[in-house]
């Protein structure tokens, strides 16, 4: 059974100002690449958007009126960084459809992949980087409802720390967040998950990896997660334009196989979404983000 592939055109459409930082066209491109390295028909799952009430689920009622109205002060707006739209607003309910879908298929199939999703700075009434609602909250809260008796590690390998995803389940004992990341990136105020890894600026491979592999086992050993919701953000790679470290290619590859073939190991399902990445060349960033692909391919032959 191929690991399914969740993804929508609707990622990469959004018209942004000339020379913004944020690669829209990254989504597109990697569902190209899989396209070209093997990826079936049957194994693209596309999402539909979810509504304002699932949004409601984590975020506050007036941070949500404030986002479908347009109503946002300019300051609060500024923080998420990128201007207001109907397509934006389509865009992001969509994304955070996918991440719900994609835990789900990980339950039903082991593992599933997101081409979005890893929205991580979303609080629960306030956005920031990009970020406007909490998708991987969303996910783990719809997984929840659905199963309460769950404990779901969201175990965040993006460089920046995941500080909504920490402040929206501080109070949540069957929600576990781990975040590994760089000490001297964006957010500059953290937040506290239940476990958080601060890596010195220019970590290189073997200190990266071996922190990775050892946080891992660690949380598996002592949560015993039902279910694995993996950030696998490549803005740690050393050509990244927003991030600190210095991890190489080989080294992307190298912790997203570990970390698949850990939870495959122990049986636990894995819903990984690509997270963040930033690079003016889009070849480069692309091939950073396919890592992840690659280690689904090695870890389930997909
Ligand atoms: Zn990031």
């Amino acid at each position: 059974m191929p690991v399914p592939f969740i993804y929508h055109p609707r990622y990469s459409a959004l018209a942004l100002p000339p020379r913004h930082r944020y690669p829209i066209q990254k989504y597109q491109l990697l569902k190209a690449w899989a396209d070209a390295h093997g990826a079936r028909r049957s194994q693209w799952v596309q999402p539909a958007p979810i509504n304002w009430q699932t949004v409601a689920t984590m975020h506050a009622p007036h941070y949500i009126a404030e986002l479908a109205n347009n109503r946002m002060d300019k300051q609060r707006w500024r923080r998420i960084g990128f201007p207001w739209s109907e397509q934006l607003l389509l865009r992001t309910l969509t994304s955070a459809a996918g991440t719900i879908r994609t835990a789900q298929l990980a339950l039903e199939e082991g593992c599933a992949i997101h081409f979005s999703g890893g929205y991580h700075h979303a609080h629960h009434d306030w956005g920031s980087g990009f970020c406007l609602i909490n998708d991987l909250a969303l996910a783990a809260r719809a997984v929840l409802d659905q199963r309460p008796s769950s404990k779901i590690l969201i175990f965040d390998t993006d460089v920046h720390q995941g500080d909504g995803t920490a402040t929206l389940f501080a109070n949540e004992p069957r929600v576990t967040t781990c975040s590994i990341h760089g000490a001297n990136n964006f957010p500059f105020t953290k937040a506290v998950s239940d476990v958080d890894i601060e890596l010195p600026k220019g970590t290189t491979d073997n200190d990266y990896l071996e922190t990775v592999d050892h946080a891992l086992r660690a949380l598996i050993e002592r949560e015993q997660p039902d279910l694995i919701l993996y950030d696998a953000g490549v803005d740690i790679y050393r050509q990244d334009d927003l991030g600190h470290l210095s991890i190489s290619l080989n080294g992307i590859f190298a912790r997203d196989f570990g970390v698949l073939k850990l939870a495959r190991e122990q049986n636990i399902p894995l819903a990984a979404v690509i997270g963040g990445g930033y690079q003016r060349k889009l070849d480069r960033l692309i091939r950073a983000h396919a890592q992840l692909l690659r280690a689904a391919y090695e870890v389930w032959k997909a």
